[in-house]
């Protein structure tokens, strides 16, 4: 009889970043156990985007992937319900792909997302190992185990109405308002999903996280010291996407582009794989980069009132008609626009970026850091903003611009916070710190780094050593 293979199962949520990340972390593990498999089982809402079908049929023969059959919403049906609803209606494939899995492989654990954690019941059922995946900071993680006493603590208003920073252990205090899109809303149904998912945490063999020592102590300290109880703490950050093997004309014309342009002069501007902003944002937006003279590299998407309605479905609009009359035009020697997508990872590492006017989410704030560029944070949902409380009042490397007292940041404020990154010496300041994270983002990547070490235990504990 044929020697049964060990593997380990992978569950993101659905969205293309979550599924990136755990696949990245997945490739990154196999490199660091002799003989692991992995199978990534993946949720789907709708038909799965391009770029997420690119980076499956990218991956290496020891991961096998799989696309589960797609749920469908109807277009009011909020995001949070949506990845809830996928999950749930996703179980019975899940248990079906594990039961077909046992009679080539001993499945050893499964690693789910936090989204995509009631997966681990499946898990449990067949006594694998079972791990949560954060695709995001400590800072998140900490804010989860704390999220449970948060609840009890504060339990007559909204966190956003609550009149102090809240604290969380090893974190920079935050507002609430701050806090993750899915706790904004507490008499809604998605909070206590939220919170229930919080509260199983404990419950799991270990949490992994995306993120480094060198890049968030004090948080990561806290989840591990001994008497937090805490499952064990993997950070073994930061993984980001390698690249993209297959760049398109519009990607091409994007690194041609910034070929002609002088070191560290360009604004490379993108809301991740499905931010969106309002018409008058992208408006102000247009007209304060006009302004401040500036070079520009701009990732378009078509406006809407929703900043992540671009997420989970893809429209067909052209993004560029939605800019202001005679916008690209009149910058055409100062910018470039692009509409929906661009090469990001080769962007941010290329000479002529020095930049960039982020949405905060959490591959991208990685991808920043392993180039070392200075941020603009523009957070617009999920966990975003708590992500840009820590760049700025934590870290010191981001610059956050004010909205007036309807959240719109008006054209006045972008060309400010352009020129303050990109020309003032606070920009020259903000760059210096970040070197120094890109420094130690290297640093612990290397075979004897904190995280290359942490991945060995991880993948020595699957492997039974
Ligand atoms: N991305 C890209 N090109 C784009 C927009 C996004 O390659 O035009 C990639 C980006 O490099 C990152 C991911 O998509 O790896 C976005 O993940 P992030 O966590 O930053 O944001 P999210 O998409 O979850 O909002």
């Amino acid at each position: 009889m044929e020697k049964k293979t060990t593997r380990i199962v992978i569950v993101p949520s659905p969205g293309f970043s979550h599924l990136l990340s755990i696949l990245e972390f997945s490739k990154r593990l196999i490199q660091h156990s002799n003989g692991l498999h992995v199978t990534c089982l993946i949720p789907t809402v709708e038909s799965p985007p391009e770029s997420s079908k690119a980076i499956v049929q990218t991956l290496p023969s020891t991961i096998q992937s799989t696309f589960l059959p797609s749920v469908h919403f109807n277009d009011d049906t909020p995001m949070a319900s949506q990845v809830q609803m996928t999950m749930t209606q996703s179980l019975p494939f899940i248990r079906e792909a594990l039961k077909d899995l046992t009679s080539t492989s001993n499945l050893v654990a499964m690693a789910a997302d936090l989204f995509a954690s009631d997966a681990l019941i499946c898990a449990k059922e067949l006594n694998m190992l079972s791990f949560v995946y954060f695709p995001t900071s400590a800072m998140t993680v900490s804010f989860c185990f704390y999220l449970p006493k948060l609840d009890q603590e504060v339990s007559t208003i909204d966190y956003k109405d609550h009149p102090e920073p809240i604290h969380f252990p090893g974190c920079v205090p935050v507002h609430g308002r701050d806090l993750p899109n899915p706790v904004q809303d507490r008499t809604g149904q998605f909070y206590e999903f939220f919170l229930e998912r919080c509260k199983r945490l404990g419950s799991a063999d270990g949490v992994i996280v995306n993120s480094f020592a060198g890049f968030e102590a004090a948080p990561i300290t806290a989840l591990t010291e001994e008497a937090s109880g805490y499952p064990s703490l993997y950070p073994v950050g930061p993984i980001i996407q390698s690249g993209s093997d297959d760049i398109t004309k519009n990607g091409y014309d994007c690194l041609r582009w910034l070929d002609k342009q002088e070191a560290s002069s360009v604004l490379y501007v993108s809301f991740g794989s499905g931010g969106t902003l309002s018409r008058e944002q992208l408006n102000e937006l247009a007209f304060g980069f006009e302004q401040s003279g500036k070079k520009f590299l701009w990732v378009v998407r078509a406006p809407s009132e929703i900043a992540h309605s671009a997420y989970l479905h893809f429209g067909n609009d052209d993004p560029l008609r939605f800019l202001p009359d005679g916008f690209i035009e009149r910058t055409k020697e100062q910018g470039l626009v692009v509409p929906s997508w661009a090469p990001q990872v080769e962007i941010l590492g290329h000479s002529a970026t020095g930049g960039f006017l982020s949405h905060c989410g959490w591959n991208s704030i990685l991808e920043s850091v392993m180039n070392g560029v200075p941020i603009i944070a523009w957070p617009l949902f999920a966990e975003q903003r708590m992500n840009a409380a820590m760049l700025t009042d934590g870290l010191r490397v981001a610059i956050r611009p004010n909205g007036n007292e309807n959240g719109l940041v008006e054209r006045g404020e972008v060309e400010k916070v352009v020129r303050r990154l990109m020309e003032a010496q606070e920009g020259t300041e903000i760059g210096r710190r970040m070197q120094t994270l890109k420094s130690a983002a290297a640093e612990t990547l290397q075979q004897d780094g904190s995280s290359s070490k942490i991945l060995n235990q991880f993948a020595g504990r699957l492997m039974g050593n």
